[in-house]
């Protein structure tokens, strides 16, 4: 999952991306309004963290104008403690949750995956595809029983392919879900990492898992089914 934070506080900006890293998180992040809402609207994110007081355009107008595009991608916004205005305006706007500073990190990781979970409706933590299993918190691959281990990459990767089985994903959509923005789009490393997890996924399994789609990407799906 990839995460755009707009903070122009620098230590909370490290403080988010480095917990969010940990947690498997791909992030990118801006310190300035308009930076941020260039790369929102440029990039397809699965969540925004955004700051409320921020140079150049402030969270709740950078919100309003994501939702004037239509663009339903879910929003929290971070604001100082007891700005009541703010969170009426941001909920007006059309945040999804809301979470006043200063907060503990673990506080915030779990309104993160309580929003991620609504917005997929998938209302689990654990992903399942064929005799694959994903735990989303404990980060633990599973199929047939035994336990898979990824590094960070692959498990992105992973993540990304069972949050949208049986669907064609082209080299774009993966890298906007899974790499950050300094991914150099011109070398080969989604093939690289695809084979990596493929090695680990589906080697010694008579039914595959992962698939190429020459031309076009890559599709997690059950063999017999096109
Ligand atoms: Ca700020």
């Amino acid at each position: 999952m990839k995460v755009l934070v707009v903070e122009d506080e620098q230590k909370v900006a490290n403080f988010l991306q480095k917990g969010l890293k940990e947690e498997q998180f791909v992030v990118d992040v801006a310190y300035d309004g308009l930076e941020g809402e260039a790369m929102a609207l440029e990039n397809e994110y699965d969540l925004i963290l955004l700051d409320v007081m921020l140079p150049g355009k402030d969270g709740v107008a950078i919100l309003e104008t994501l939702r004037a595009r239509k663009l339903e991608i879910p929003v929290i916004m971070l604001t100082a403690k007891d700005m009541v205005v703010d969170k009426l305006k941001g909920f007006e706007a059309g945040c999804d949750d809301y979470i006043p500073k200063p907060f503990s990190f673990e506080e915030l990781l779990a309104r993160v995956r309580a929003v991620l979970r609504r917005h997929s409706g998938a209302g689990t933590n654990v992903l399942n595809f064929a005799d694959l299993t994903l735990d989303l918190i404990s980060h633990k691959v599973i199929r047939g029983g035994k336990e898979i281990e990824l590094t960070a990459k692959e498990y992105s990767l992973m993540e990304y392919l069972m949050r949208n089985p049986n669907r064609v994903l082209t080299r774009t959509m993966i890298t906007q879900h899974v790499w950050d923005y300094n991914f150099d789009s011109f070398t080969n490393v989604i093939d690289v990492y695809v084979n990596y997890l493929r090695n680990k996924v589906d080697r010694g399994f008579s039914q595959k898992l992962i698939h190429t789609v020459r031309g076009v990407g890559y599709i997690l799906k059950e063999s017999d089914k096109q």
